[in-house]
């Protein structure tokens, strides 16, 4: 009996000792930050913000956030976590402005780095024959626009929207209606300066370097933490003609894109289009911005209930060139063949065109419609395969799209540089279609978030049963088998890439790609 007593209580006393050790551990990993030397500082308290993306719909609490002050805050953190080895369970994530869809900034029980903290100081324009600017890879897209104003010159390509970082951007891709013809932001860099998942800080280049260089650009995060970046610039035009045309046939609609973005000269600045379905009174919510060429003829014309298909282009001009520039336009227009009565045309600055989302933020927030969840679906399909898609698609899986915009541009493949780590697919011109969904927090009906899930799963089922060849931009996957699926072929250079640069897997857990090993 006394043996029993006795075996037991040194269990407990073993089991008790466990548990100890396992609370000292996790409970000891703040007091471990806290002695690192920093020039900025952790918050171990207010860590709900970085649980959150605009997605709305991931929320993954992190032990602490970092809000650097220096590139070497960054370096020591992640070098005090490499060396804590596999055996650790924590994790790393540089959160730029928390504009993903589904958690990919986040770090479950992890560090989230603030890299807005390391915005200001650094950001320096070069002018010259090649002029470019040195920013931070927190620093948002707006504020290099304003920056390389100043010296009359702006960046080449762009993201629809500018309060985006530019290392969130420049880890996916970075698309606008600029990139038919400068490619997308990841082709727009010269050189970028990383941490690694091992905490080393390595300048690279197309020269220096160049694996690393490649691998980070469209590189999801996994691979190292862009702190700066090179972004190539132009001399920035005062004005846009900003047009809209639209089309009741998606072929012919299809057809002037692709003509428009192949052309030898230099047409439009910039090119994209979207999907309206079933939407009445269409031209009359347009009038605020943008004016019809014939008011009569165009207030006959009768949207209601049909597929539409709108062409959005833009030319950029110097206040000098006013006539020359509507004379080009006029001439361009004269080989399209959209609606002749739906040419609408309005005149911005250059900053109100590259901004004009941020305008419908600002409505959206002011009617607490901006932070909603955002069942965000973007598909690459090869232009080969466009038409199938819009068949099935438009009309027929969506049956409005009363609830957000539905993008549809094609690019072409040549400004992409098939080094990078961006996954996109095997032809000469693919689209980027992109349906920007919001949810009504709570509603079961057509505009709630079940129902907009349950059509993106319909469209990714159609993409997969027809064998379109579409990959996801800003891709989402559950399972490893998925990302194997998604970048095909390069997997294996991504995974080798991995194993270099972040073979503890410490980086961007949020994307669900790599597990850290414990
Ligand atoms: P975050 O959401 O903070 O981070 C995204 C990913 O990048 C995470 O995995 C994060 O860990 C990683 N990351 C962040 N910073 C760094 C860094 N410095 N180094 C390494 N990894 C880092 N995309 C387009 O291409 N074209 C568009 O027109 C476009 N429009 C958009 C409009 C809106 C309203 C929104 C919400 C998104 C849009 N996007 C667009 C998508 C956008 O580019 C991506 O979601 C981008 O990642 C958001 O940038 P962010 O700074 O918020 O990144």
């Amino acid at each position: 009996q006394s043996n029993i007593l006795l075996i037991r209580s040194f269990m407990l006393l073993f089991l008790s000792c466990v548990t100890i050790r396992i609370k000292l551990c996790f409970s000891s990993i703040p007091y471990t930050l806290k002695a690192l030397p920093l020039d900025g500082h952790f918050n171990f308290d207010e860590v709900h913000l970085a649980a959150k993306d605009f997605g709305n719909r991931y929320q993954f609490l992190p032990v602490a956030v970092l809000h650097p002050k220096s590139v070497s805050d960054i370096a020591t953190t992640i070098e005090h976590i490499w060396q804590m080895g596999p055996h650790s369970e924590l994790t790393v994530a540089a959160r730029g402005h928390g504009h993903s869809l589904q958690g990919q900034s986040q770090a479950h029980r992890g560090v989230v780095i603030n890299m807005q903290s390391l915005r200001g100081p650094y950001m320096q324009v070069y002018p010259g024959n090649s002029p470019y600017v040195d920013v931070s890879g927190g620093e948002l897209w707006i504020n290099i626009l304003h920056e390389s104003l100043k010296f009359g010159l702006a960046p080449k390509s762009w993201t629809d929207y500018l309060h985006l970082t530019v290392g969130g951007t420049l880890s996916n891709a970075g698309i606008s209606g600029q990139a038919f013809r400068h490619g997308p932001q990841i082709s727009n860099v010269h050189q970028l300066e990383v941490v690694t998942g091992k905490g080393e800080v390595v300048t690279c280049s197309e020269k220096q370097n160049s694996d690393l260089f490649h691998g980070v650009l469209g590189g999801l995060g996994q691979l190292g933490i862009i702190t700066r970046a090179r972004i190539l610039l132009e001399p920035a035009p005062d004005k846009v003609k900003w047009i809209r045309v639209l089309y009741s046939d998606f072929s012919t609609f299809a057809i002037d894109q692709e003509k428009l973005i192949s052309a030898a000269e230099n047409t439009f600045d910039y090119i994209e289009g979207f999907v309206i379905i079933n939407r009445t009174g269409l031209l009359n919510n347009w009038r605020s911005s943008f004016n019809p060429q014939d008011p009569v003829q165009a207030s006959q014309f009768k949207s209601d209930g049909r597929t539409l298909f709108c062409l959005e282009l833009a030319k950029y001009f110097h206040l000098d060139e006013t006539d020359v520039v509507n004379q080009e336009i006029e001439n361009y227009m004269s080989q399209l063949s959209y609606i002749t009565s739906t040419l609408f045309l309005s005149e911005v600055t250059y900053v109100e065109f590259l901004d004009r989302v941020h305008v419908s933020e600002v409505i959206l927030r002011s009617k607490g419609l901006w932070e909603v969840p955002h069942p965000w679906l973007n598909l690459f399909i090869p232009k080969s395969k466009i038409q199938d898609f819009a068949d099935e698609v438009f009309g027929k899986i969506l049956k409005e799209t009363s609830n957000g915009p539905i993008l549809i541009y094609p690019v072409n493949k040549s400004k992409w540089n098939n080094r990078t780590s961006a996954v996109i697919p095997e032809e000469d011109i693919f689209y980027l279609v992109a349906f920007l969904t919001s949810a009504v927090p709570s509603s079961t009906g057509t505009d709630g978030l079940e129902h907009i899930l349950t059509q993106n799963k319909k469209i990714l089922e159609f993409c997969e049963t027809a064998h379109l060849g579409v990959k996801q931009y800003l891709p989402h996957y559950t399972t490893q088998e998925e990302w194997r699926a998604h970048f095909g072929p390069r997997w294996e250079v991504f995974v080798k890439r991995k194993s270099a640069y972040d073979p503890l897997a410490v980086l961007a857990p949020g994307q669900r790609i790599f597990h850290k090993a414990i």
